[in-house]
């Protein structure tokens, strides 16, 4: 399945996910699961630690001292910018 990315400035809001992943929670309206399509260890620039297991799935080489941005994507419904993606955001409570 295809990734769609949309734009949210610019990098793609590369820079503002770093710094609010710093400071700010995951929004309590997330829910699901990552899908593992790796879109987001892809963009702007491809990890160094994204690698492949066997059945060709994405998988963090260093998925245990990953850093914030990584940990918590997508933190908000406006910095979430793959589609689709596991995570979803209840719009309701927002
Ligand atoms: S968080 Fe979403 S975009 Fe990133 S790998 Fe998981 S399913 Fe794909």
């Amino acid at each position: 399945m295809e990734t769609r990315r949309t734009k949210s400035g610019p990098f793609d809001g590369k820079v503002t996910r770093f710094f609010t992943s710093l400071v700010l929670p995951v929004d309590k309206t997330r829910t699901g699961e990552c899908d593992r399509c790796g879109a987001c260890c892809e963009f702007f620039v491809k990890c160094p630690f994204l690698k492949r297991d066997e059945s060709g799935l994405p998988r963090c080489g260093a998925y245990v001292f990953r850093p914030p941005q990584c940990r918590k994507y997508p933190r908000s419904a406006a910095e979430q910018i793959h589609h689709p993606c596991g995570y979803r955001f209840d719009k309701g409570h927002e």
